[in-house]
């Protein structure tokens, strides 16, 4: 009986090894399955994340009323956009959807859709630059697209000039303040200045100071505090001005409600008061409530935002 029950007993084990080497089998293809199947899905989270990033980095501002505003900051990407003058939005407002500002809603009396061209420059950061006594510009460079600068005080001086953008800013600014009833007898007294007009100017100046002093540097060192030397005035830019309602520039023009409006209202027209009050230290200049300098409205309104100068502000973007 045991030699019949020895064979068996060999038959079953080996049944049971048999047995155990199926189960090996199917859970090692379960493995290869789950493992083919996780593989896949992690294919699947790889492409939907490449399409989501490839529609993220070509996403274009939101709808908007504004097609000439959306248009207007995206100009500094690789694809401008012409403006498209078919579809002018009915309300002077405009809404910007890149960064910073992505809700960024500015507010016209008049309409801005002429001008908006004038106020966003194509490469925002075009204008973004320092004009002082370490960053000159050439003695003999003269912007090339100087125009003559309408709202010139009429007092028999000669046409003050600015570049295009500048004056066209100037011109929607000064438009504004006179719709809004805010600024009606403001006018420019000085516009862009030549190497050799700011050379003449300055000498003019040491020569009438120069008997209060014995050296010929004391003289200089005094005019320095209220005019510059050829070649470290922004004036030399053509993209700033002087203006006020006062027979000269002088800081008692900031309690004026005019000045007031300007210094408010300057950051929507691409253009900071360029010397405040409160920055002095920083940019080296006393207070001068009629200097203001186009910038470009994307820079002016990140400075408006940020509460920053200019030398600030090019200290925070990287550009020095
Ligand atoms: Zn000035």
């Amino acid at each position: 009986m045991a030699t019949h029950k020895k064979p068996a007993a060999h038959s079953a084990a080996n049944s049971r090894t048999a047995s155990a080497r199926q189960k090996r089998i199917a859970q090692a293809n379960r493995h290869l399955l789950i493992g083919v199947l996780l593989m896949l899905l992690a294919v699947a989270l790889i492409v939907v994340i490449i399409v989501l990033c490839v529609r993220g980095g070509g996403k274009k501002p939101a709808d908007t009323s504004s097609p000439e505003a959306s248009s207007a900051f995206a100009e500094s990407s690789e694809t401008p956009s012409e403006p498209d003058e078919s579809s002018a939005p009915e309300l002077s407002e405009v809404e910007y959807s890149e960064d910073p500002f992505s809700r960024y809603t500015y507010e016209y009396q008049i309409d801005i859709t002429p001008y908006l061209d004038y106020i966003d420059p194509r490469d925002v950061m075009e204008c973004v630059f320092l004009v002082n006594p370490t960053q000159t510009p050439a003695a003999d460079f003269v912007p090339a697209d100087l125009v003559d600068c309408v709202h010139t005080r009429k007092d028999g001086r000669a046409m003050q000039k600015l570049r295009l953008n500048a004056e066209m800013a100037l011109e929607a600014f000064l438009k504004e303040g006179l719709t809004c009833g805010a600024v009606t007898n403001v006018t420019v007294t000085s516009a862009y200045r030549s190497y050799s007009y700011q050379a003449q100017l300055f000498e003019t100046y040491c020569q009438q100071h120069q008997y209060k002093f014995k050296t010929r540097e004391e003289c200089e060192a005094y005019v320095l505090t209220f005019s510059t030397k050829p070649g470290t005035s922004e004036h030399q830019s053509g993209l700033c001005c002087d203006m006020h309602n006062l027979g000269s520039a002088e800081q008692s023009f900031a309690k004026k409600p005019e000045a007031k409006w300007l210094a408010e209202n300057c950051w929507k027209f691409g253009f900071i008061l360029r010397y405040p009050a409160d920055k002095e230290d920083i940019t080296k200049i006393i207070y001068e409530p009629w200097h203001f300098r186009f910038v470009g409205r994307f820079a002016a309104t990140e400075m408006h935002e940020l509460g920053m100068c200019l030398e600030e502000y090019i200290a925070y973007k990287g550009l020095e």
